[in-house]
């Protein structure tokens, strides 16, 4: 049994030669939800021995490039590998029209169905229970309509006498606001993006991002068991700033990097 988060990208709008754009995987017991997908996603699965076709669900928080230019090139490899299960891909509605769009001239030839669900949470709303993870959405507050995602495990009575649920929570671009820490309070694992250290707070507020003090704020807010952060301004190439920043207000705070596996027991 395993509940773990791979991170695939950690870099924040464009990849640099050491990180890619946003993107990870959370294995729930062998079923795999891919979370953002960037550009480089594919090359990524394959270093870490991630298959595709055992990719469940797909969840998109925006359409922004650095989270969204890996979907196209990874659902024709999917083609390629004559996937049949169907694909469910969660975002906003504006990603609706750009998949109509990359099928309308790519999708000839493929044997798998995408089936696509628009996501409009206004609070902490659920949107898929495949009877071992519950994913609920949130609205994040970015540019533009962007949301988050928390993934709570499902135990039967007789394994919750044993062990309390995993739980993750994804928070992607977004500022702080105060809702935030009730949509991912108590989750085992946090990732909150943090593209800036404190001394660059002003483009923080600018951007519609977060610092790294943000990032800690929400996770002591929420009280969740561990954070990790990412998302990083490619203006800092040594990202132990961040993570040292972040443990001033929440001590159980990791710079995550890519290809680094969390455990979430
Ligand atoms: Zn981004
Ligand atoms: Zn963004």
């Amino acid at each position: 049994m395993s509940f773990k988060l791979q991170i695939l990208g950690t870099a924040s709008a464009m990849p640099i030669s050491e990180r890619n754009s946003s993107a990870q995987v959370l294995d729930v017991h062998g079923r795999l939800f891919l979370i953002d997908c960037g550009e480089g996603t594919q090359k990524r699965l394959r270093q870490m021995h991630l298959s595709m076709l055992r990719i469940e669900a797909v969840f998109i928080s925006h359409i922004h490039g650095d989270h969204v230019f890996g979907l196209f090139g990874l659902l024709s490899t999917m083609a390629m590998y004559n996937r049949q299960q169907t694909l469910h891909i969660f975002g906003p509605e504006a990603l609706r029209s750009i998949l109509n769009f990359y099928l309308s001239f790519f999708g000839e030839g493929s044997n798998y169905e995408i089936e696509f669900h628009e996501v409009k949470a206004k609070s902490l709303e659920e949107i898929y229970d495949n009877g071992k993870v519950k994913v609920s959405a949130f609205p994040l507050k970015h540019k533009i309509e962007c949301y988050g995602y928390r993934f709570d495990e499902l135990l039967s009575e007789r394994q919750l006498l044993k062990r309390s649920p995993s739980s993750y929570a994804y928070c992607s671009d977004t500022m702080a606001f105060p809702q935030l820490a009730d949509y991912v309070r108590g989750v085992k694992l946090l990732y909150h993006e943090s593209t800036y250290t404190l001394e660059m707070e002003q483009k923080a507020s600018q951007f519609f991002h977060s610092t790294t003090k943000d990032a800690a704020t929400c996770a002591l807010q929420a009280g969740v068991e561990k954070l990790i952060i990412g998302h990083y301004s490619s203006r800092i190439r040594d990202i132990s700033v961040f993570e040292k920043e972040c443990r001033d207000f929440f001590p159980n705070s990791v710079a995550a990097d890519d290809c680094d596996v969390f455990e979430i027991d």
